[in-house]
């Protein structure tokens, strides 16, 4: 599959492992070991140009595209997946919805920090009552003050939460207008009172970089951080979701090589018998298993970034590309872990926990079923899956440059 790609991509590719094994490997299990976000690594990957790829130069991006950001998302996770559990928080979620929605004084004000990695991103839209109807489960709300507004609710599974200086933040400014009654806001939990984060323990995560429980109580969100107007939220954030489905996907993709690439290391390793166990054919076919998957898997997540980068239709694609990805990212870290036999259990091997990340890239950014729902109502003709295509009438980072094109327009 690499062959059949650019050239200056396989030099990005190079530049991510350089940047990997330089600067996150050789330091990332004392950052878990002591709890503590790697915010200088963050800012450095920042500098590299690793969160900038789907951004116009004129916000401080690198203009590269779609296939570009998944090779790094990818790469990323198959060296440290730990580290790149924020990358869609500084490159693709929160400063794509503020891209999407905001003012070109917002949108310069808030992206170019993220994408620099000066500042740390979140995208709060899940709530306790259910992630796969974020509408329907979505209590809370946002009331007008004055200048600012207060927003009371909670959230839940905000990744880096407890860290941030920027986020994304949805509530319901009207409870009784459906999608047309939720407003998306900057938030800054570090200069405004009512915003409590708190880290949730999860099996097998980061505890470095950490997803959270959110406590809003009367919150304050100035007016002049609404993005769009009152109500527009939720197209705002729909939008910016899918960019992130596919570069989850990557993760995904990256976790499964991780995995693909231990083992065959491990099966080349370890005798049994007086030979590598790699010379088993039970063990052969666990790897030619993950193989087969692996590449099928690549050339799905590639296909739906290469969909985006020609503004082509690419929900449906990249539906495929996470479930399939989601997948064989389970089914390589569990294939691994048995090929470790007791040491797969052994903390020290990562193929212990790469498999909490697989499962995670199950379940977040759409889980596998709502994959398989948007996948099969699109095929037995009850929805069209990419109906929205060209509709949504909301910037687009790849085409537009804001700092060119536009001209600020005030909230209020
Ligand atoms: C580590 C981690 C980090 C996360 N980070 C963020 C973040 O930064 N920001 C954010 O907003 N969210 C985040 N999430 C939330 C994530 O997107 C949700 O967990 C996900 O959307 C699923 O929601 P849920 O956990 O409430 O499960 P539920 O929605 O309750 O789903 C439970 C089960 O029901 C299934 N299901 C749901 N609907 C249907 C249906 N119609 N038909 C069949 N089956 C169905 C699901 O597939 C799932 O198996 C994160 C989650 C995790 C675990």
């Amino acid at each position: 599959m690499d062959a059949l790609l650019p050239e200056e991509i396989g030099a990005i590719r190079d530049t991510v492992n350089r940047f990997m094994e330089v600067e996150v490997n050789p330091v990332m299990d004392d950052f878990e070991a002591s709890g503590t976000f790697p915010r200088d690594l963050v800012k450095k990957a920042g500098a590299t140009g690793l969160y900038g790829s789907v951004f116009p130069e004129s916000v401080g991006g690198t203009d590269m595209g779609y296939l570009v950001a998944s090779v790094i998302s990818e790469e990323m996770a198959r060296n440290d997946v730990r580290f790149s559990a924020c990358i869609n928080q500084q490159s693709s979620t929160c400063p794509q919805c503020i891209y999407a929605g905001g003012t070109v004084e917002q949108v310069m004000k808030y992206v170019p920090p993220l994408l620099a990695g000066e500042t740390i991103g979140m995208m709060s839209l899940t709530e306790p009552a259910g992630g796969s109807d974020p509408l329907g489960a979505m209590k809370t709300t946002a009331k007008r003050d004055g200048d600012v507004y207060r927003i009371n609710g909670s959230k839940i599974f905000a990744s880096m939460a407890n860290e941030t200086d920027v986020g994304v933040l949805l509530a319901k400014t009207d409870p009784d207008a459906g999608a047309n009654g939720v407003s998306a806001f900057i938030v800054e939990p570090k200069k405004y009172p009512g915003f409590d984060a708190r880290p949730i323990e999860m099996q097998g995560l980061s505890k470095a970089l950490r997803t959270c429980a959110v406590f809003l109580d009367d919150f304050v969100v100035p007016a002049g951080n609404r993005l769009g107007e009152e109500g527009a939220g939720f197209k705002i954030v729909m939008r910016a979701l899918q960019p992130g489905r596919v570069t989850v996907a990557a993760k995904a993709l990256g976790v499964a090589r991780a995995c693909f690439e231990d083992a065959v290391r491990y099966a080349n390793e370890r005798e049994l018998r007086g030979r590598p166990i790699g010379k088993f054919q039970m063990i052969q076919s666990e790897i030619a298993e993950m193989a087969v998957a692996i590449e099928a898997s690549r050339a799905l997540v590639y296909e739906a970034a290469q969909c985006m980068d020609a503004d082509l239709p690419s929900n449906r694609i990249a539906s495929l590309a996470k479930y399939h990805a989601s997948q064989t990212a389970k089914m390589a870290a569990d294939k691994a872990q048995q090929i470790f036999g007791g040491y797969g259990l052994a903390v020290e091997y990562r193929v212990s926990w790469l498999k909490s990340y697989a499962d995670l890239f199950f379940t977040g950014e759409g889980t596998a079923n709502v994959q398989k729902i948007v996948i099969a109502e699109d095929a037995l003709g009850y929805k069209v899956a990419d109906r929205h295509h060209g509709l949504t009438g909301l910037r687009d980072p790849r085409k537009d440059d804001v700092a060119k094109e536009r001209s600020g327009t005030a909230v209020d």
